[in-house]
């Protein structure tokens, strides 16, 4: 099973920042998961600037909060 070994940190931060963004505005659907690239992101935004990016798939998840 894959992990994040194939991104660096600055990678993923700007992989998940570019998701996080296009939630926030209002695109919550169709993430595709950086972690193990299978499985479709769950993403939930909160009071507009915070965001909850969950995999159903490998359980990974991830709180961002814009700002
Ligand atoms: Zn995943």
């Amino acid at each position: 099973m894959s992990d994040t070994e194939q991104y660096t940190a600055e990678e993923l931060q700007s992989v998940l920042y570019d998701i996080m963004t296009e939630c926030i505005n209002g695109r919550t659907d169709g993430h595709r998961c950086p972690f193990c690239k299978e499985g479709t992101m769950a993403c939930t935004v909160e009071e507009d600037v915070s965001v909850r990016m969950e995999c159903p798939q490998c359980g990974k998840y991830f709180d961002a909060r814009l700002g």
